[in-house]
């Protein structure tokens, strides 16, 4: 099964990529939450989050 992520589609909001529990999410609008691979959130341009480490 493929890791699933969480973005924020307003990049402006949030430019990094995490796991839906890391504590970040929470400050992500609900409308701009978005669950997507690793693979596509990195294609997006998108960064791990340093915390939560998603990925590994
Ligand atoms: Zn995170």
């Amino acid at each position: 099964m493929t890791p699933e992520v969480l973005i924020s589609t307003d990049r402006r909001e949030d430019d990094r990529y995490h796991q839906p529990k890391c504590r970040w999410c929470d400050h992500i609008h609900r409308a701009n939450k978005q669950l997507v691979t690793i693979a596509e959130a990195e294609e997006k341009g998108y960064k791990a989050c340093d915390e939560c480490r998603p990925g590994g």
